[in-house]
């Protein structure tokens, strides 16, 4: 059990200051979503609603949930009332749909636009282009509850660093293009087994689980 505190902190001492871990449960019992807690961490990711509203039903209150994987537009209202950020926003059809829900219960939701950068098929985002008309969108105030907060991508599954780097430099390049402050935005890009290379591209929030958990069924 330990363990999952020893690879926290080991992976928390090499992250520079101004980067945001989001230590993602996803699978992971909330036991250890507890320790990891009472060790200092407040900001959680999972990528399941049902998951996540099991877990956060059983979970001190002032955990920062962020949702990171797909939603679905019927799920919205489950998770608007408690969620810090919705970091997977990849259609304009959900940006809608939350800010319809944030705006029933007068709440504010932090919100990134995923971006399609990985050449392999089947993920989930929008191409740069996309993302950049709903971030115009959002600036003229379309979506008043909704608060653009970052861009989030996720690159290939592989060890290649060029492979790496020419995809976190798509997103990156899209945040310098947006002129997004990183004081205030987040450049989420990054996991287990990428998230240093990701840092030096740029990024200014991981995404990290099983690194720190150890390795899922
Ligand atoms: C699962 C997941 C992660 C973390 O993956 P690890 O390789 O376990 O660190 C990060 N981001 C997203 C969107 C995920 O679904």
């Amino acid at each position: 059990m330990s363990t999952i505190i020893e690879n926290y902190q080991e992976i928390k001492s090499t992250l520079p200051e101004n980067v945001q871990l989001v230590a993602v449960s996803k699978t992971h019992p909330v036991e250890s979503i507890k320790q990891l807690y009472d060790a200092g961490q407040k900001i959680f990711g999972e990528n399941k609603v049902q998951e996540l509203l099991e877990k956060q039903e059983l979970l001190p209150k002032d955990i920062q949930w962020h949702l990171i994987g797909h939603l679905q537009s019927n799920k919205v209202k489950f998770v608007v009332p408690f969620v810090d950020s919705i970091q997977s926003v990849d259609s304009k059809k959900i940006l809608i749909q939350i800010n319809k829900e944030a705006e029933k219960i007068s709440r504010m939701i932090k919100i990134l636009l995923q971006v399609k950068i990985a050449s392999e098929e089947s993920k989930y985002g929008l191409s740069p282009e996309e993302a950049e008309e709903l971030f115009t969108e959002i600036n003229l105030k379309n979506y008043p509850f909704v608060k653009f907060s970052g861009l989030m991508g996720m690159a290939t599954f592989t060890e290649d660093e060029s492979v790496l780097q020419k995809e976190f430099s798509t997103l990156k390049n899209l945040f310098q293009k947006l002129d997004l402050d990183p004081d205030v935005h987040l450049l989420s890009m990054g996991m287990s087994g990428d998230y240093k290379t990701a840092i030096r591209s740029g990024a200014n929030s991981v995404r990290v689980g099983s690194a720190i958990f150890g390795t899922r069924n």
